[in-house]
């Protein structure tokens, strides 16, 4: 859903006109209070609603590599110095992941594109500790994020504040901008208080912070059960200690499906740290609507496989089609579009600048239409 309006009573905000865009449909939600958290798309909801008291939010392209583990010997991540700023050399699973870049991007948001550039910096930078230099082929994956930075009066994204601010610039209407991942609750909580403050009810402040996550209560025991586990379903244990790593206390969700069908205990085509299990608990349970939010999303197939997902989308369509009801067609379409993304993502990252990648990822829109 994008909100393309916000509804007023006077100067109040009342709530958001929204279009489903898989769908094309146009409707209404009404609310008490609502809270704009768009990050690098703030100015732009910002501005269907007052230009005055707005935060300016930057958009600051970075992006990491992700090679295989084997490529090089370490015991430690690593943490480099470069000219601008750090590089960060990090452990993840059977990868290390290599980043990252900070340059100011002002093209298309919903997909910015890592150019040859950008690849060939963090190469270069991270060549200069290792003894066998790696190249273009060492890459698996590549990937590039927008960091929302709060504007201020330096040119730098790499010095512009990393610390998030509420405001409420309007009755109705909190803005929480900028901020970092790893403070998220205590942004939620600055913009959920700030919102409940002026609603008629009493509402205690929100203790967020002390929720535990999804899956992490009862994470201990389940991974202490986990040889159990194994006998008991038949699944071999590093396959457990991978699902108890990605879905804590709630692998046995996953596990239930393949004791309903134990063809889902089969890896993925060129993903086969991934069972079809998880593909189809991205649909029934993670809300997963697209062969993408599988392999992009739910799982992170598209940069950490060689081939980027190709030869998995067709089982994942397959897989997810069937809990969602696709027609062939329809398919057909997502498997299509899947490829294309690839096709249009490779192109992007042999591109010499921003501006060509952000032309060759372009070709590819974002929502396959359920129709
Ligand atoms: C390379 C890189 C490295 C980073 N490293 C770190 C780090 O080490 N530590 C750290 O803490 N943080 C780090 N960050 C920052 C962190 O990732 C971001 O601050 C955080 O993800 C921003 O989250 P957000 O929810 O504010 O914005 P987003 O995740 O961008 O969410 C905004 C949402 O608003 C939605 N939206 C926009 N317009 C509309 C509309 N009209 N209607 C409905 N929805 C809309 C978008 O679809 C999107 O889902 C890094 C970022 C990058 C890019």
């Amino acid at each position: 859903m994008s909100v393309v309006a916000f509804l007023r009573e006077g100067e109040r905000v009342v709530g958001a006109k929204v279009v489903n865009r898989e769908d094309g449909s146009t409707f209404n939600i009404k609310a008490k209070q609502v809270i704009n958290a768009t990050g690098v798309w703030t100015d732009e909801t910002q501005a269907m609603v007052t230009d005055r008291g707005q935060l300016k939010v930057r958009a600051s392209k970075g992006i990491h590599l992700v090679v295989p583990r084997d490529r090089f010997q370490s015991t430690v991540g690593l943490i480099l110095r470069t000219e601008k700023s750090v590089l960060f050399v990090i452990p993840w699973g059977r990868h290390w992941i290599i980043g990252t870049t900070d340059t100011d991007w002002h093209l298309d948001k919903a997909h910015p594109a890592a150019s040859s550039k950008d690849i060939d910096y963090i190469l270069e930078h991270v060549n200069k500790v290792l003894k066998r230099p790696l190249t273009r082929e060492d890459v698996e994956g590549v990937y590039a994020g927008l960091r929302p930075l709060l504007a201020g009066e330096n040119d730098s994204t790499a010095k512009l504040s990393r610390e998030h601010v509420v405001a409420h610039p309007v009755p109705g209407l909190v803005v929480v901008a900028g901020g970092k991942w790893t403070t998220y609750r205590v942004m939620a909580k600055d913009a959920v208080d700030e919102a409940t403050r002026s609603m008629d009810e009493r509402v205690p402040p929100s203790c967020t912070e002390s929720i535990p996550l999804l899956g992490a209560s009862g994470f201990k025991a389940a991974w202490n059960r986990r040889n159990r586990m194994a006998e008991e379903t038949g699944v071999h244990v590093a396959r457990i200690e991978h699902l108890l790593n990605r879905y804590g206390a709630m692998a046995p969700e996953v596990l239930a499906l393949i004791a309903g069908n134990p063809e889902l205990a089969e890896p993925l085509p060129g993903a086969d740290d991934y069972l079809a299990a998880e593909a189809v608990y991205a649909a029934t349970h993670e809300g997963a609507r697209h062969v993408q939010d599988v392999l992009t999303r739910r799982t992170r197939i598209s940069i950490e496989a060689w081939d980027r997902g190709v030869s998995a989308a067709p089982v994942v369509a397959k897989l997810m089609g069937e809990v969602l009801g696709w027609s062939d067609a329809q398919r057909e379409g997502e498997i299509k579009h899947y490829l294309a993304r690839v096709d249009a993502e490779r192109l992007s990252q042999e591109q010499p600048d921003d501006e060509s990648a952000d032309a060759a990822r372009m070709g590819v829109e974002d929502i396959v239409p359920l129709r």
